[in-house]
């Protein structure tokens, strides 16, 4: 600060002094909205609860009790009585991709195999001879009472004569006889690198394929994506208090032209969420092709603004449940003898060099990584990158980071790394015991340890694997109860409710570098917040996997309101 910056800051300071108290009261400004006679969760640095809160101008004006707040009370000043509603800090998914759902067929309400094969079946109906059957891909095997996948003879039984691909998750595809005979995948066919063609016990392709080997399956172009999307994404969001995302490298299309319809949602004043969107580097193996994909986005890092800004690049190193890299073997019969313990999607050296290039350009990285093999990779990688121009402090992340070995800790630590976790587990916990066994699928998201161990630690999903609800993630990180299978991993139970509402508030905020402007209920933030159906602090956990929003909040506008308010 220069000496004349400098007198002029003493001057309005001293003159702030001389007000007085009563005085400032007397002349304090008019809000634009209070809200009175509430349980605010703050998020600040306390976790205060607040009674009342002042809104002006899109932005919290101030927060207190209800006595100090109605002195904001002004003539054109709408006072909403809270009756006691709990009210937190708009809250944000730190991984999310879309909300599910799609022009594929419906497999998420599915709740056995001859009921999701009923819907195969109708949709074969209808279909052309010869006409490609999709799924969308938000649903999973451990939703059926069955618990396991309808393979390529299963579906054969309804669909005999048109290929159907059934897309589970980010990571896997199940084929009838008809779409392997279509894309030539043979008992001939070798599993490519980093990916994996599934056999039965006859030896042959059962069907199921996943990661790198979905590359042998060309699925029809997805219609264009639309505002409308956009739009449906906002409104089923912000009913359940969602103010904000972050889009890991994959939304809807093509992530440049999705970032182009996010824009021309914001410029002409249609978002109602936030988006921090991040580019999709994914699996890429050469240096050149992400200096090229930057370089050629003519996108910077961090551009943009309060609705909608560039986060980074996002990669990946292993797979999912079916993939994710372990240092040790999966059990059998997945384990193949002790051979099988994931995959390593990006090898080693390659995935390096990308990091290296990325961090030379000034990005930031965010990569997808499971098994504690795959955190291997990342750190090793991390910390090449870091040697070269340091990355510490410039919130870089691991996201998932499923399994991990208590030596890793430090190494994420010492690079400053910021985890991003989500609830994977309450789906899918019998797929994951199945592949890795009970000891390990219950270590699976530890998030008390990292919180133990003092890691910035952000809430999230991976909406559409898992289904967006963040008061699903919250009651089973409160609980690690999973959705059709128990308790997996007791001791991993955050019992502070308050701590659980951080991570998917004042967290992510800083997760995304803008905590001085959003992810808390304090004068001078953006007023972004929802009024809940539950006490998140103090109902009993069961209640949370019904809360939804009453009425949710951003900038200070009312952007969903249930009927049950006011
Ligand atoms: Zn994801």
């Amino acid at each position: 600060m220069n000496k004349r910056n400098f007198c002029a800051t003493s001057a309005a300071l001293v003159g702030m002094l001389f007000l007085g108290i009563g005085n400032a009261l007397a002349q304090q400004e008019r809000a634009d909205a209070v809200f009175l006679n509430g349980r605010v969760f703050t998020a600040d640095t306390r976790s205060s609860i607040a009674q009342a809160f002042a809104v002006k101008g899109g932005r919290f004006l101030a927060v207190g009790t209800a006595a100090a707040i109605r002195r904001y009370i002004g003539d054109g000043t709408k006072v909403i009585d809270l009756r006691h509603r709990f009210v937190t800090p708009g809250l944000a998914d730190g991984h999310f991709h879309n909300e599910g759902g799609g022009r594929g067929i419906d497999l998420s309400q599915s709740r056995s195999l001859p009921e999701l094969l009923a819907i195969v079946g109708a949709a074969a109906k209808k279909a052309q001879p010869g006409e490609v059957i999709v799924s969308n891909n938000d649903w999973h095997e451990a939703q059926l009472k069955e618990k396991r996948l309808p393979m390529a003879r299963d579906i054969d039984k309804v669909a005999p004569n048109n290929p159907v691909v059934l897309v589970r998750g980010g990571h896997e595809m199940i084929l009838n006889t008809a779409a392997l005979k279509k894309w030539n995948i043979t008992n001939d066919t070798a599993s490519p690198d980093g990916g994996e063609i599934s056999k039965g016990a006859d030896g042959e392709p059962n069907g199921e394929i996943f990661d790198n080997a979905k590359q042998l399956v060309q699925l029809p172009p997805p219609a264009p994506v639309t505002i409308e999307d956009v739009l449906t994404t906002e409104r089923k969001l912000n009913a359940f208090g969602i103010t904000s995302v972050r889009i890991p490298g994959s939304y809807r299309g093509n992530l440049f032209d999705d970032y182009k319809l996010l824009k021309q949602a914001r410029d002409s004043g249609q978002l109602s969420l936030r988006f921090v969107v991040y580019l999709p580097g994914f699996g890429t193996r050469d240096p050149a092709r992400i200096r090229d994909m930057i370089v050629n986005s003519g996108l910077k890092q961090d551009e943009g603004d309060d609705w909608l800004k560039i986060g980074g690049v996002k990669l990946l190193v292993d797979g999912g449940f079916e993939g994710g890299h372990m240092s040790k073997p999966y059990v059998e019969p997945y384990g193949k003898g002790g051979k099988f313990s994931g995959l390593t999607v990006v090898p080693p050296q390659n995935f390096t060099a990308v990091v290296k290039e990325i961090n030379q350009l000034g990005w930031r990285v965010a990569t997808h990584a499971v098994g504690d093999a795959a955190i291997d990779e990342v750190l090793d990688a991390y910390e090449a990158a870091n040697a070269e121009t340091p990355i510490a402090g410039k919130r870089w992340t691991i996201e998932h980071a499923f399994v991990e070995r208590p030596e890793q800790l430090a190494r994420m630590k010492k690079l400053g790394l910021i985890l991003s976790v989500q609830d994977h587990l309450y789906l899918a916990a019998p797929a994951m015991k199945k592949y890795w066994g009970m000891a390990r699928a219950s270590e699976v998201t530890p998030v008390k340890t990292y919180l133990d161990n003092g890691f910035l630690l952000v809430g999230g999903t991976d909406s559409p694997v898992v289904p967006f609800n963040p008061f699903w993630a919250i009651y089973h990180f409160n609980t690690r109860d999973t959705i059709s299978d128990g308790i997996y991993g007791a001791d991993q139970r955050v019992k502070s409710r308050a701590t659980l509402l951080r991570m998917f508030t004042i967290n992510y905020a800083k997760m995304i570098g803008e905590e001085q402007t959003k992810g808390s209920i304090e004068a001078g933030k953006l007023a972004d917040f929802a009024v809940l159906t539950d006490d998140i602090l103090s109902a009993p956990a069961k209640k949370l996997l019904k809360t939804k929003a009453l009425a949710t909040y951003v900038s200070g506008k009312e952007v969903y309101r249930d009927t049950r308010f006011r």
